[in-house]
């Protein structure tokens, strides 16, 4: 009676187990783990993007910086060329060199004002495509926030199932006899799944096929009795 009650308890601790593998297994293949994973890499390519905008933005933005310095010196240049010129005092041949150096540094400081206000048009688009790659990263890192919270609070829940899961079971271990819970694990080590079949109407709850009248016989000899199909331990 008492080994009929342990064989009991062994199909009690097969659908405790059956259901924490179960967990274990909804854990680990959670929708939102997927989700998470492109929502990452999302995450990491936005980032990447908003780098490579603000790389640009900086090299165009000192690019501007560096051509307005050299138009500021090419004005105080010609400035005083001018004056010069103004002044006179200097002979025929002095005075065209002077009029062709300052009609020359006119020229070179109208080509840099003209590339000063390009540049300043590159930078002003370089920035608000900077601006736009920063709104698209913070999207990108909230939507990867979404799925971490989502997959913690599933992960909290499962977890306490199988915390609940595992007292249940520590309250049954004990009323299986040591030998039929040493065979109970390696066959579940081994082969996983279901081990333990209630024999019903002469068939296998493990595996569903029928054992013949000798079969039948044959097994509930033995002890623990065990499916001749496909071995699992048989609860008459
Ligand atoms: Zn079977």
């Amino acid at each position: 009676m008492e080994e009929l009650q342990s064989l009991a308890d062994l199909l009690d601790l097969q659908e405790v187990d059956s259901a924490i593998d179960k967990l274990l297994d909804d854990r680990q293949n959670l929708p939102a783990l997927q989700q998470y994973k492109v929502a990452h890499a999302d995450a990491v390519a936005k980032g990447k993007a908003r780098q490579a905008a603000e790389d640009h933005s900086k090299v165009v933005s000192l690019d501007a910086d560096k051509l307005a310095g050299e138009l500021e010196i090419a004005e105080v240049k010609l400035d005083r060329q001018e004056q010069r010129l103004f002044a006179g005092g200097m002979n025929a041949k002095e005075t065209e060199n002077m009029r062709q150096d300052v009609a020359s540094l006119r020229i070179s400081k109208s080509n840099m004002e003209d590339r000063v206000l390009e540049l300043l048009d590159i930078s002003e688009t370089a920035e608000i495509a900077l601006s736009v790659a920063g709104k698209a990263l913070a999207a990108a890192e909230e939507e990867e926030r979404g799925f971490e919270e989502m997959i913690a609070d599933a992960w909290k829940s499962i977890d306490a199932m199988i915390a609940r899961k595992e007292v249940r079971k520590a309250e049954i271990v004990p009323s299986v006899a040591p030998d039929l819970l040493e065979l109970y694990t390696d066959l579940r080590n081994r082969r996983g799944g279901v081990v333990v079949g209630a024999l019903e109407h002469s068939t296998c709850g493990a595996c569903h096929l029928e054992l013949s009248a000798a079969e039948h016989h044959e097994a509930i000899q033995e002890n623990p009795p065990r499916c001749v199909h496909c071995g699992a331990i048989l609860v008459p």
